[in-house]
Order: C-alpha cells, then sequence, then structure tokens
C-alpha cells in the first residue's frame, strides 16, 4: 500500500461543505453527544469525532487513546492538528478550514505521545448534522504497524530466499500442481541450457519441449516426469543424461503450505565431473596407471572369482608368473621412461597371446600374472611358450634395438594350490627356478618332497642341532683320470643321519637349509672339515684335489672369499688342491659381483668349477668372461649314454666346447662301464660315479685313491 492520498474533496454522504467560517476556531469547546461517545467506543479500531467547526477532538475511544498513548481526556478539546504527523493532513484540515475538503483516505503516520511514530490507515468523514450544524468528522485510525513490520519481514525473507536460491550450485525449478513455472534460478537456465528468452517470456510449453529435447533419453524423461508430477507429494531422486552428454541428478519434493501440496520443487545438479572422478578412482584402485592393465587387487578378485568357479564345478585354470629378465639392466641403461614404455609394449604383447577371457595383470615392477581360465598344462604351456615367443621379436626404443626375455613360473588349479595365495606362491617359485636356472623360459610348480611347513621346520630345527652337535659327516666321492684311472680328487659330500629322523639325503635337507639361509653356517663348516681332511690326507701323501658344494648363499655372503682364504691358511692345504664347485645360477645373480669374487678366489689359487653344466643357462658368454678351470657335466646327460642320441650329442657338444675353451671336462653319475668308455672317447678328462665308487668316507677314500696312485687300475682303462 503506498502513502499516496487518496484524498476526495467530494462530499462525505453527499452533504454540502462546511463554510470557511465554521472551520473557524475560534468556537467554544463543546463536547460530542453522550450517543456518540458510545458508539465510537463500541468500535475497535481508533476513532476520533472532531468538530467540523472548531476542528477540535469532541471524543476519543479507547483504542484512540492508546494509539495516541494519552488519556481519552487528553484527546478531549485538542485541535486535530496537533495530532497531525505529515504535511498532508495538515493540508487536509487546512483544506477544511477553508471548505474544499470534507473526506481523506490514505496511508499515513501519527506520532505518538511518547514520540514514535506509527503507521496507520486514516479515514477522516464528515457527518453532517441535521440543524445546519456543520456536524462532526469522524476520524478513524487502523494502526498498521504490525502488518508493515510483517510486510518487511517477509520482504526481507524473500531477498533471502532469491539470494539463496542464485547463489546454490544447483539449478532450482519450482512449478505450481499444473507443472506451471513459478521460480527458478539463474543456474537451472545455464544447466539445461535453456533460450533466455523463453524463461522471460514464461512460456511453460516452450520451457518443457526445450528440456525434453535437451535429454538423451526423451521418451524415458517425459515418462519420468509424469509419474512424478501424477504424485503431488512424492519425493524422489534420479539421474539421467543429457544430449550434450552431462549427467544431471534430479531431486524433487513437494513445495506444502499449510500441510497441503501446492507445488513441486525441482533441484538439479551437474554430476558428470563426480562420476568421472569417481570412475577414475575405481579404475586406478583396479589397474596398473602405467599399461591399463588390471592391478593386484583386481588380479586377486579375478582368482578368486576362477577359485570359486574351480570350487563349484571343478574347472581348472592356471596362474602364469611373469617376470622380465635383467630388466634393471634395460631400465639402468635407457633411462626410467623408455624403461616404462618397454613395459607398456611388453603389456600388450602379452595380451596378444592371450583369450578374451583371460586375464593379465602387472604386479608391479616387471612382475605380470596372467590368469587363464578352463587351462590344463598343455594349455598353460602353449600360452607360455606364445608369450615367450612374442618377447622374441626385437624391443625399439631409443634408437635401440634389443631383446627382453622373461622366465615364466606356472601354477594350476586345483593341483598346485587351493587359494589365491598359495598359487601366486606357487607360481613365483616356479617362475623363480626359472630364473636360478638361466632365465627366459617357463617352468611348472614343482612340489616338494617336504611338502609341508611343519616337516620343513622340523628339518630346520634338526639341522641346527646337528650341527651343533657335530653329526655331520663329510663323505668324499673319487674323482677319477679317464685316461690313467688315478683317484686325481674327491668331492665332498654331506652325510646326515638323525637320531629321529634317520639318515637324510642333501636333497632333502639341503634345500630347507638354502631357505632358511642356515646352507651358509653348514657351508663353512663343509669348507673348514674338507680342507682340513684334505691337508691330513697331503701331510700322509696322498695328493689329490678336494671339491666342495658352494651353494649361491653361501657364495653372495661379503666375507666368503675371506673365509676360503682363512681355512686354506688354518689348513695348511694350498689353494690348488681345492675345488669349488658352482652353479650356474650363481653366476647369473648378480654377474658383475659374481665375476669379482670369482676373479679374487682365482687369485688365491683356488679351482673353480661349474657343477650340473647344461641344465642351466649355459652361455658361452660367461664361460669365457669368468676364471672358470672346469665343467661338470650333470648326471642328466650321462644317464642315457651311449644310446641316447640327444644326450650323446650334449655330451660330446659340452666335451668339444669346454676344450676350445680349455676348460676340464668332468662327468659325473657314471654308472657304467659303456657310459665311461663313451665319454673317454669323446675326450673326457675325468669322471665320478658308483661305477669307480660312491662316496666314501674319509678313511676309504685315502685308502682307495692312494691305491690308484701307488698302481696303475688297468681293469678300468679302456
Ligand atoms: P651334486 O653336487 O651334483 O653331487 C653329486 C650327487 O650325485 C651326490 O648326491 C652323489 O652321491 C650323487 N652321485 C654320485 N655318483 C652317482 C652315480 O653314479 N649315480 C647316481 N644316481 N648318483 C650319483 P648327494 O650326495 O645326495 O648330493 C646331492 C646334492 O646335494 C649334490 O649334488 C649337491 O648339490 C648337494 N650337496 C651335497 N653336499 C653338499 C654340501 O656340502 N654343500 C652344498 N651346498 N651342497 C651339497
Ligand atoms: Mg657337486
Ligand atoms: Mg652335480
Amino acid at each position: 500500500m503506498t502513502d499516496s492520498a487518496r484524498a476526495s474533496s467530494v462530499p462525505a454522504c453527499g452533504e454540502t461543505p462546511a463554510s470557511a467560517e465554521s472551520a473557524e476556531p475560534v468556537q467554544p469547546a463543546r463536547s460530542a453527544h453522550p450517543i456518540q461517545a458510545t458508539l465510537i467506543e463500541a468500535l475497535p479500531e481508533a476513532v476520533c469525532l472532531v468538530d467540523a467547526t472548531t476542528l477540535r477532538v469532541l471524543a476519543a475511544n479507547s483504542a484512540a487513546a492508546q494509539l495516541f498513548g494519552l488519556p481519552a481526556e487528553a484527546l478531549r478539546s485538542r485541535p486535530v492538528r496537533e495530532l497531525c504527523a505529515t504535511p498532508q493532513d495538515l493540508c487536509f484540515w487546512d483544506e477544511v478550514a477553508l471548505g474544499q475538503s470534507d473526506r481523506i483516505v490514505s496511508d499515513t503516520l501519527v506520532t505518538r505521545a511518547d514520540g514514535e511514530v506509527l503507521p496507520v490507515t486514516r479515514s477522516a468523514c464528515r457527518v453532517a448534522a441535521a440543524d445546519g450544524d456543520a456536524g462532526v468528522y469522524i476520524v478513524a485510525l487502523h494502526d498498521r504497524s504490525s502488518e508493515t513490520r510483517a510486510e518487511r519481514e517477509s520482504e526481507a525473507l524473500l531477498a533471502g530466499l532469491r539470494a539463496t536460491l542464485e547463489s546454490t550450485a544447483d539449478g532450482i525449478l519450482v512449478t505450481d500442481l499444473a507443472g506451471r513455472v513459478s521460480a527458478f534460478n539463474q543456474r537451472f537456465a545455464a544447466l539445461w541450457g535453456l533460450d533466455a528468452e523463453v524463461l522471460v517470456r514464461r512460456d511453460d510449453a516452450a520451457l518443457r519441449s526445450c528440456m525434453q529435447r535437451s535429454v538423451a533419453d526423451p521418451d524415458a524423461y517425459v515418462e519420468r516426469l509424469a509419474a512424478i508430477e501424477e504424485a503431488p507429494l512424492l519425493q524422489t531422486s534420479d539421474v539421467f543424461k543429457l544430449r550434450s552428454g552431462r549427467v544431471i541428478e534430479r531431486v524433487t519434493l513437494p513445495q506444502c503450505s499449510r500441510g497441503q501440496p501446492i507445488g513441486r520443487v525441482y533441484s538439479f545438479r551437474d554430476i558428470t565431473a563426480r562420476l568421472e572422478a569417481h570412475q577414475r578412482i575405481e579404475q586406478l584402485s583396479h589397474t596398473d596407471p602405467l599399461t591399463g592393465l588390471p592391478n593386484r587387487r583386481l588380479l586377486s578378485d579375478r582368482i578368486e572369482h576362477a577359485l570359486a568357479m574351480g570350487r563349484r564345478d571343478g574347472t581348472p585354470f592356471a596362474l602364469l608368473f611373469l617376470d622380465l629378465d635383467r630388466f634393471k639392466h634395460i631400465n639402468d641403461s635407457l633411462g626410467h621412461q623408455l624403461g616404462d614404455r618397454v613395459l607398456i609394449d611388453v603389456a600388450e604383447r602379452i595380451k596378444s597371446c592371450l583369450r578374451q577371457v583371460d586375464t593379465v595383470a602387472r604386479l608391479g615392477g616387471d612382475e605380470f600374472v596372467v590368469v587363464m581360465h578352463q587351462a590344463d598344462v598343455a594349455g598353460a604351456e602353449s600360452t607360455a611358450q606364445r608369450v615367450i615367443d612374442a618377447m622374441a621379436r626385437p624391443f625399439a626404443q631409443g634408437g635401440l634395438s634389443f631383446t627382453v626375455t622373461c622366465s615364466i613360473g606356472i601354477a594350476l588349479f586345483p593341483n598346485d594350490g587351493a587359494s589365491v595365495d598359495e598359487l601366486l606362491r606357487h607360481a613365483d617359485k616356479a617362475m623363480y627356478s626359472v630364473k636360478e636356472s638361466g632365465r627366459a623360459g617357463y617352468r611348472f610348480h614343482q612340489p616338494r618332497k617336504d611338502v609341508d611347513l611343519k616337516s620343513r621346520m622340523r628339518i630346520d630345527h634338526a639341522m641346527r642341532q646337528a650341527l651343533a652337535h657335530g653329526r655331520f659327516r663329510l663323505h668324499y666321492q673319487p674323482q677319477v683320470d679317464c685316461a690313467t684311472g688315478r683317484v686325481v680328487g674327491a668331492e665332498a659330500l654331506l652325510r646326515w643321519r638323525d637320531p629321529d629322523l634317520g639318515e637324510m639325503a642333501p636333497a632333502e635337507f639341503i634345500p630347507v637349509a638354502e631357505e632358511s639361509g642356515f646352507i651358509a653356517t653348514i657351508g663353512d663348516w663343509v669348507l673348514a672339515e674338507a680342507v682340513r681332511q684334505a691337508a691330513q690326507w697331503r701331510a700322509r701323501g696322498l695328493d689329490i684335489v678336494v671339491a666342495i658344494n658352494v651353494s649361491a648363499l653361501q657364495f653372495q655372503k661379503t666375507d666368503f672369499v675371506a673365509s676360503v682364504a682363512r681355512a686354506l691358511h688354518v689348513s695348511g692345504l694350498p689353494a690348488k688342491a681345492l675345488e669349488l664347485e658352482l652353479t650356474e645360477s650363481i653366476l647369473i645373480q648378480d654377474a658383475q659381483e659374481a665375476l669379482a669374487r670369482l676373479q679374487a678366489l682365482a687369485a688365491l689359487g683356488v679351482r673353480l668349477s661349474i657343477d650340473d653344466f647344461g641344465t642351466g643357462y649355459s652361455s658361452l658368454g660367461y664361460l669365457k668372461r669368468f676364471p672358470i678351470g672346469q665343467l661338470k657335466i650333470d648326471r642328466s646327460f650321462i644317464d642315457g649314454l651311449p644310446g641316447d642320441e640327444s644326450d650323446a650329442a650334449i655330451a660330446t657338444a659340452i666335451i668339444s666346447m669346454g676344450r676350445a675353451l680349455h676348460l676340464q671336462i668332468i662327468a659325473e653319475g657314471v654308472e657304467t662301464e659303456a657310459q665311461r668308455r663313451f665319454l673317454r672317447a669323446a675326450g673326457c678328462d675325468l669322471y665320478q660315479g658308483f661305477l669307480f665308487a660312491p662316496a666314501l668316507d674319509a678313511a676309504s677314500l685315502f685308502a682307495l685313491a692312494s691305491a690308484t696312485q701307488a698302481s696303475r687300475p688297468l681293469q678300468l682303462v679302456g
């Protein structure tokens, strides 16, 4: 309501206006008629009666007294102008006095006795008297202060709501029950890409069709919207896609007034970025960021799934644990960036060897695992071979062309394990055994003889007791010169009879000692005992070489060379009378370190021999580089001699290669005369085996060897 006057000069109730003279305030004061006073007292609004002639208050009711903050008596006889707070009212009463106006209705202000200014709606209207008297003005005042306060409050509230509406990140649309738009914010328009003009026009039909056109699936959208609109009390949320690809979450609530739905509020939120981030997090938590392959976590899930299927219907599957050979060299020489590219290339190559149903995951570094569903031995083997072949193609990075090989260990369900961990561990171990025997190949998990951990722990404990209580002994297997039949050396082989476990074969307890690391301690004992024994034989006139087996762990100990030197020094045995039998895995593990150590041993004058030759990596490269003096052909190639063609070919090849490299060749496991003859003819220098003698105790060895040195045992020379 504005404050503008709606004053009218039309005479009230069709009466003639009061004359200018009758408005003169010189008339004596008079009182209102008692009836008039009673009448106005009954009215709820503030009412005053004003003498139209004197323009003084004749009477005021209690409501008026309350409004002005004065007793009704104090109002009586007061000039009405004294009660005016605005120029407009003063002006009205001036016009009344001049007979120009006798009615006014407008919003105005009054000042209370305490100085407070109140907003009121005031109407004044003349009631003429029948006797020609100018009559009275009835002035009614309606206190608007509480309304004004409420208006201001609701304006402030509205402004606050609008600001809230605009400041929210969501698009907001408010409609009535018929779906007509009653409010929206700018974000709503922006989110939907709505035409500003449509919104300004408030063209609901155009707005609806514009929204329909924006969604990716308009039919579903329309259907859903109809369902929402049909249920005025429905509170719901859903997600849909816009044609632009953005994903929108819609939350809708009924808008209620006094408990009744009067419309509906929709809030629209663009959740595209949130979804993308969520998907990315999901993806990252399951994939390897470099290659995009599943990571260890997802791999576990896949194996679990395969296990569940396997347990349910017996479907077998295979795990291939793959590790690149010497990847550190690639990283060191090409740098990590190109190393990463090689890994990506490797990932692609592995994938190209698999079926759709199989999974390849990267565990980290250069380790990959393949899960092959419904795969048996043959399936796993052919895939492993395919992967090895795929790797054989040269890699090219940073302008260099090079070869990357890999070692693959295979574990099969159900034979090799019943859990993710067990299967992975077995595949990993099988992979390691490929590495140890020269890399670039695949191998299946071989169940150990001493299967369970408990018995391994028992053996480990018993071994430590055995060493402490002097239960280990050394037996010596003679090494015989093929040409002369003389014993020229003896291989020290560990023997252990345990009071509880009985006679223990090295094949049973040495792997346990290697696993626990105790082998290094045992090795020290063997070294000391063997050189002590050899020195004693020597003192008694038997000049033979004693060979000891050195395990990788023992060889890798930093003080290994020093301990050999010390043992020789303590015993007084010349270094040339000691031979160390090393396996090929020792030379491969850290070639640089191994070379330095071998050179130090060679410098001491100790002989170096490669045991079980032919079963490992068999690289001609290291034979040339390392100061090796002897190759020992593995028993497995001697077995089939002389009949087996491939054994014969391998044995012959090793012998001629060794000769070309000026290495001494010894054959182990010679059991028959035919084998010995074949070897001798092929040019083998020495042999050992049951044909001549098994490993003997020190005294027997001494006797047998001394005998061969004294006389030539002709029967053995063919
Ligand atoms: P190895 O070094 O290859 O030793 C030769 C193995 O072949 C010995 O088995 C020996 O008794 C056996 N052998 C010798 N001649 C014949 C034969 O004509 N036919 C057959 N079938 N076997 C023959 P052993 O003593 O059971 O030792 C097995 C393995 O245990 C050794 O293989 C060696 O790798 C390891 N080993 C033995 N003693 C020690 C040791 O003191 N330290 C280390 N680190 N390993 C040892
Ligand atoms: Mg040996
Ligand atoms: Mg051997």
